[in-house]
């Protein structure tokens, strides 16, 4: 059975409800994903589940960066800026696709947070604490050269600039191809199935009781450890528990804005201070430019952060400051997306200062909950906890497990050995595409958000008739519907292929199509039907209305 085709989702139910599980991993966003694959690799019987699609939490809403972090120097956190760094290089080699090298700009202005000094031996102690060597070594730039670099720079304030290496990821995506490779190594994974109730064996958990969000349908899945990897509804799981005391999760929120890559022309990333003396970033991406983020309290609902015109404002002024010619308007924001940081609480400390660190805590009935941390050390994180789970059960029985080996486990589609030979895959697929009118970007998209897989849309696609971008899509979409549980409309647009942030307005172009092809594969009626729309209709609506937010 394929446990991945949205096809297969009643079969899952029912395994998932007759299967004793060593563990079971509430919340599919990075860390849960990653904390499934590295527990199925070392052998133990695995089942995920997610209220919502998997990513659809903080992990498709973030900077969407592989990076050592540089602020986290600034704070002095050095054990994070080495481990992260390091892991750069790891999760860069499990998916060279997807975890692409992206040099980065650090202009230097008048008055800004690091100077000439502080950059060059901030940049130095970065790339000797993360290991980078070669070609990715920093190098400060003079004015002229930093210009040339980035040419929309405003030259009345640049100084000069530092110049280093980072990697740039889809978060969703690198979230997906770990759920897929859990799957394969044996794992469970279920979205759309809510935790509502632990369940309890001799006062330890022993599981949890579970609904599915199209059917009403509950279920029970038994295991004889549960990990809590909610990120933002941590403490949630935790109340349910009963166990939410002491240390208390803090959450911030972080705004991103897209602007079409012709309004914003950047020729690399730049990471810049705005006027409050914070830092933000501007990414090309495709045929966009992103900005972000934000770092402001968030005290409103968890399911539904989003982006106000207070956030959009203060991101254009950002912008607007130090490339003054673009003339960035809130017309030209074309979509958006809004985040929330899992961070842990710290007495009088504001949304920016509080530490990135992630925490495990352990409560007296067993749950097992992970919090804070970044998506950049996902797999460090989930073999923290695994280990504890592994020592846990073999404490308990006459059990060993395998030391954690997702390091050299390569992810779906990830099959490449380097970034030169992606680029040659790259080559190959626009060569194929080019005669029928794509170009270069499609065939980046492909790759990129695909790898090696995207060789199994191309079968698709070639088997069929339509040899346009809507029967491009369609593969794709008929990839997805197979492999990637891919459920809802919003499943495809947003977390699949990223289009509701990148491409939006292909989201509309689209729709009708999408949502046939996703009704005739899986049996929907008419009301079903509309309600995917309107679903999408709000999903768009969130994402380039920035009026929303007052009005809820
Ligand atoms: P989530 O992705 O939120 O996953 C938790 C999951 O639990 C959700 O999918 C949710 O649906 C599920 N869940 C909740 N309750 C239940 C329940 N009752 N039953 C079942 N499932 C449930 N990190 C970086 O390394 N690089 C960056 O560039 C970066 N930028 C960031 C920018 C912003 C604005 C933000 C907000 C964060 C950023 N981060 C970055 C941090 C990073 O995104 C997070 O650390 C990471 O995504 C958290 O993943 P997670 O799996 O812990 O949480």
């Amino acid at each position: 059975m394929n446990f991945l085709s949205g096809k297969s989702r009643h079969a899952l139910l029912d395994q998932a409800s007759q299967t004793a599980y060593d563990l079971l991993v509430i919340g599919g966003g990075a860390t849960g994903a990653g904390i499934a694959l590295d527990a199925a690799s070392r052998g133990l019987k695995v089942a995920l589940v997610d209220k919502q699609d998997f990513a659809a939490g903080t992990s498709s809403r973030s900077t969407k960066l592989i990076h050592g972090g540089l602020r986290y120097l600034k704070q002095l956190e050095f054990k994070i800026v080495r481990e992260t760094g390091r892991e750069r290089a790891i999760v860069h080699r499990l998916a060279p696709h997807l975890v692409v090298a992206e040099k980065m700009l650090l202009p230097l202005v008048e008055n800004g947070t690091y100077g000439k000094a502080l950059t060059a031996l901030g940049l130095w102690v970065y790339d000797l604490m993360a290991g980078v060597s070669g070609d990715d070594r920093r190098r400060m730039l003079s004015k002229e050269k930093t210009l040339q670099q980035e040419p929309l720079l405003d030259k009345n304030r640049v100084l000069g600039g530092g110049y280093y290496a980072e990697y740039r990821t889809d978060d969703a995506r690198l979230t997906l191809e770990n759920i897929k490779t859990a799957v394969k190594q044996g794992a469970h994974c279920i979205n759309y199935l809510t935790v509502k109730e632990l369940l309890y064996e001799k006062e330890q958990v022993s599981g949890a009781v579970c609904q599915d969000h199209f059917s009403g349908r509950e279920i029970q899945i038994r295991a004889k450890k549960v990990v809590s990897a909610a990120g933002p509804w941590v403490d949630e799981i935790r109340a349910i528990n009963n166990s939410l005391y002491h240390k208390r999760l803090h959450l911030t929120k972080g705004v991103h804005i897209v602007v079409s890559r012709a309004r914003l022309p950047l020729k690399q990333s730049v990471y810049f201070d705005v006027p409050d003396g914070r830092m933000i970033f501007a990414i090309p991406r495709g045929r966009s430019t992103y900005i972000g983020t934000t770092d402001t309290d968030y005290h409103g609902d968890i399911n539904r952060p989003l982006t106000t015109q207070a956030d959009v404002t203060y991101l254009l002024d950002g912008a607007n400051a130090l490339f003054p010619d673009a003339k960035l308007l809130p017309a030209d924001v074309e979509s958006s997306w809004a985040g929330l940081r899992p961070l842990i609480h710290e007495e009088g400390k504001s949304a920016s200062e509080l530490s990135r660190k992630d925490e495990i805590f352990v409560s007296p009935t067993g749950l097992i909950s992970i919090a804070g941390g970044k998506l950049t050390g996902y797999r460090k994180m989930a073999q923290r906890v695994v280990s504890r789970v592994a020592q846990s059960l073999a404490a308990q029985g006459n059990v060993t497990f395998k030391p954690s080996r997702t390091h050299k486990l390569v992810l779906t589609g990830g099959d490449f050995g380097n970034a030169a030979a992606v680029d040659a895959f790259r080559n190959t697929v626009l060569a194929e595409l080019a005669p029928l009118g794509f170009d270069a970007f499609d065939a980046g998209y492909l790759v990129h958000n695909y790898g090696r897989q995207t060789e199994d849309i191309l079968k698709i696609f070639r088997a069929g008739t339509d040899k346009s971008g809507q029967g491009l899509i369609l593969a794709e979409l008929a990839f997805c519907m197979e492999n990637e549980l891919c459920l809802t409309i919003c499943d495809f647009f947003i977390r699949r292929t990223g289009r509701l942030y990148f491409d939006i307005a292909s989201v509309g172009q689209y729709a009708e199509r999408v949502i046939s092809e996703m009704a005739l594969t899986y049996g929907w009626d008419t009301p079903r039907m509309a309600q995917e729309r309107n679903e999408l209709h709000q999903a768009v609506a969130e994402a380039s209305r920035f009026d929303i937010a007052e009005k809820v």
